[in-house]
């Protein structure tokens, strides 16, 4: 695909770039629904199963976290007003980063406007032109657009290839001693579903003097006890330099998190400029979002990790994550796939280049507490001869 094919220099017409995406089946349009989001959706004028949203335990819609808003809104009115570091920091943002490093178990945290603000603020304020950031091969985009706005060398590993990781962090370190090597991944996967091997991870970044990143968007509220997160299933927390994560998913609402030491967070205070120059996030969010950490972490919430495990096993017996997806390859054969499961009565997304790498295109599941046993065995049934 050619960029501004057909148009006359420098002309800003967008309607070539448009038909080419078009061609190339990659044209994305916005589509309304007619409901609120849940696992019961209205689109078009039809009610579907809803397995495109990544609310796993079904906090979305609770009436409970409405309530916190609403009373969030009450207490402290609609907006904050300014950036954290210019009127002064309101209550709500730093009771929610107190209970969160206390639930994480780690000294602080710091609470951005949502997981691509955290990714694309912090990672340039921890790494420079100096400084080495290694990839994994399939990671999220915020992380990628954080690394390439660092100026640090960035260097990529096939996924989950710790072979070829180990290899790579031995060639940085003959050549740059001095260097901040960051390695950086997501606990789960987000159009795969799969877990990093967090473990051997650690190991290398320990023995080849690096830190690491763990984008843990996918896992929070999810896996480990008390949703921790993969790092605390593992039981390997304290060994995670910088603990990423979102509320926009299984915590239902929205806002990202880094969750480090005292002195990697008051550094991000000074340079994260997603964190310095952006007005904060509404208090009545924050508010909200204490609730929601008090649902993950009680035994409510182990009642919804519990179900949903449940539900996961019913469409992939063994797999790790709500994330589930149906390789097609083709995007066609993804869209065509999708459109059948629609008329059917499903809404599941066809995922296609650039969110995904070519010919990977596919159908991603993803799997909430909240859906009936019933739907997803019927899901269940409709994908089986794919
Ligand atoms: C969704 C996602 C983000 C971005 O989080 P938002 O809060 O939605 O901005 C970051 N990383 C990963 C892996 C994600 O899936």
């Amino acid at each position: 695909m050619t960029r501004r094919s057909g148009t006359d220099l420098g002309s800003p017409d967008p309607q070539q770039e448009l038909a080419d995406l078009s061609e190339a089946g990659l044209l994305r349009t916005l589509k309304p629904l007619d409901s609120p989001t849940g696992p019961r959706v209205m689109r078009d004028g039809r009610e579907l199963w809803n397995f495109a949203s990544n609310d796993y335990l079904g906090l979305a819609t609770d009436p409970e976290l409405a309530e916190a808003f609403i009373e969030g809104v009450r207490k402290y009115g609609a907006g904050s007003a300014a950036s954290r570091l210019v009127c002064g920091t309101l209550p709500p943002h730093h009771l929610l980063e107190e209970a969160l490093a206390a639930a994480k178990g780690t000294q602080a945290a710091l609470v951005f406007s949502s997981g691509f603000a955290t990714a694309v603020g912090s990672l340039p304020a921890l790494a420079g032109k100096d400084d080495v950031l290694v990839l994994d091969k399939l990671c999220h985009a915020s992380l990628i657009d954080g690394a390439r706005l660092s100026g640090a060398t960035i260097r990529v590993f096939p996924h989950n290839d710790t072979t070829k990781l180990a290899r790579l962090l031995e060639n940085i370190r003959a050549k740059q001693p001095a260097a901040r090597v960051i390695v950086i991944t997501e606990s789960v996967f987000s159009m795969d579903g799969d877990l990093c091997p967090l473990t051997e991870l650690i190991e290398l970044k320990d023995r080849h003097g690096a830190l690491l990143f763990l984008d843990e968007a996918h896992a929070f509220g999810v896996l480990g006890p008390r949703g921790m997160g993969l790092a605390a299933e593992l039981g390997v927390k304290d060994r995670v330099d910088f603990q990423m994560g979102t509320f926009s998913k299984a915590a239902g609402l929205a806002g990202g998190y880094l969750a480090t030491t005292t002195a990697w967070r008051d550094l991000l205070v000074n340079r994260a400029r997603s964190f310095v120059y952006s007005t904060a996030p509404p208090p009545a969010l924050a508010h909200a979002a204490m609730t929601s950490l008090e649902r993950i972490t009680s035994s409510d919430g182990d009642h919804r990790r519990k179900q949903l495990r449940e539900n996961i096993a019913v469409l992939s017996a063994g797999h790790p994550s709500p994330v589930i997806p149906v390789l097609l390859g083709g995007n066609e054969a993804a869209l065509e796939a999708a459109a059948r499961l629609e008329t059917r009565g499903f809404l599941v997304p066809a995922i296609r280049y650039p969110t995904v790498p070519r010919g990977t295109a596919r159908l991603r599941i993803s799997v909430s507490a909240a859906h009936p046993p019933d739907a997803v065995a019927a899901l269940a049934s409709e994908i089986s001869p794919m």
